[in-house]
């Protein structure tokens, strides 16, 4: 009989896994004791208190395993209430209700779901899993696998079980978030003439950077680059002259940007006055449109939609920012059951026809990889 991908949904849903602080291990576990029972060799590493990623490996390691990833942790609920209980899993018409279910739990089940069934069929496939921890927050999780030495086999294509509404991104941008810490010299509000006033400095330092120029560059598959200026803050308290203020640039970058150049760029824009640290730093990944999985994934994916498949990237950031580089730079293909609107809301959910569509499309991929 199939793992049936509703109900694994809702089993994972139901395991809350909030992140912070994460408490992944439980699902991990979980995750576990489905695949080892089915044939795969499984390593639970823990990152932390009731933290842990899961590898999981089928195969004789004698070819270039195909690597699907997802990860267990989901944001926060929010602060409006829910109308459905966000752990329960509820079903209403063609919609699953709860925190994960789109982003990424859906996902993650029809992924488990579809190899333990494929390796039944194609007991020559060479696989990895790699299921993360700590995703929602920089790719932490992932990170930690690769500096730990967990992700040193041949990886040949990466499939990321993200939501895509089951239609293809290939490779995605990168992200660069960067703190802007400006600092004065307090005094009193009476008399400002004895401070220097850091909320001055940065109100200025915010304009230089909503004019700063990316360039004009745009690539055919993700766009322009993109800043934001997300939040600022500043003052402790209303007569005093604040002698801190900062704020926080959210950079959406393209594979042909390197991170540190791109803050050394804004380092030298804002100038030496302003402390500028790291957030978060996961670089784009890079697809060509014409390597032979990504055509054989599209062709496939064309003959079941009777229609061209748009070629386009993701404007999002996902663990194969860190297993595309580990795994030395293999196809990198994003698609999942979920749909990306409805990731981080209140009252998430997914549909449920779209996880059952989702695992046929897998099936297809694993069948397919097996024949290499
Ligand atoms: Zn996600």
């Amino acid at each position: 009989m199939m793992l049936d991908p509703l109900a694994l949904t809702q089993a994972l849903v139901a395991q809350k896994s909030i992140n912070p602080p994460g408490d992944e291990a439980p699902i991990a576990q979980y995750l576990k004791g489905i695949l080892e029972p089915a044939g795969f060799s499984c390593q639970v590493v823990t990152l932390g208190e009731n933290r842990a990623s899961l590898v999981a490996r089928f195969g004789a390691g004698n070819k270039p395993a195909l690597c699907l990833t997802g990860h267990m942790d989901t944001v926060p609920l929010g602060q409006a209430p829910w109308s459905r209980d966000p752990f329960g899993g509820q079903v209403e018409g063609d919609r699953l209700y709860g925190r994960g279910t789109s982003d990424m739990k859906g996902g993650l089940a029809v992924m488990v779901c579809s190899v333990v069934e494929a390796i039944k069929r194609h007991p020559q496939l060479e696989l990895v899993l790699v299921i993360t921890s700590d995703e929602e927050v920089g790719c932490q999780g992932a990170k930690l696998l690769w500096e730990q030495g967990h992700l040193d086999q041949k990886v040949g294509a990466i499939l990321v079980c993200e939501p895509t509404g089951n239609l293809p991104d290939l490779g995605h941008k990168g992200s660069l978030w960067l703190e802007a810490i400006c600092r004065g010299v307090t005094a009193h509000g009476s008399t400002p003439e004895l401070g220097v006033n850091a909320v001055y400095l940065a109100a200025q330092k915010i304009l230089v950077a909503k004019d700063l120029d990316l360039g004009p560059e745009r690539h055919e598959l993700y766009g322009r680059p993109t800043l934001n200026v997300g939040s600022f803050k500043g003052g402790l308290n209303i007569n005093s002259v604040p002698d801190k203020a900062s704020f926080t640039l959210d950079i959406r970058t393209l594979p042909s940007m390197s991170h540190q150049a791109v803050k050394d760029w804004v380092q030298q824009a804002l100038g030496p006055e302003v402390e500028l640290r790291w957030i978060i730093d996961a670089e784009a990944v890079e697809v060509d449109p014409k390597d032979p999985w990504i055509e054989e994934c599209l062709g496939l994916l064309q003959a079941r939609n009777q229609e061209p498949v748009p070629q386009r990237g993701g404007v999002y950031v996902t663990d194969a920012s860190v297993l595309w580089r580990a795994y030395d730079r293999p196809p990198v293909m994003v698609l999942g059951p979920g749909d990306f609107s409805e990731a981080h809301k209140t009252d998430e959910s997914c549909s449920v026809s779209k996880l059952y569509e989702a695992q046929e499309i897998y099936l297809e991929i694993l069948e397919r990889w097996a024949r290499r």
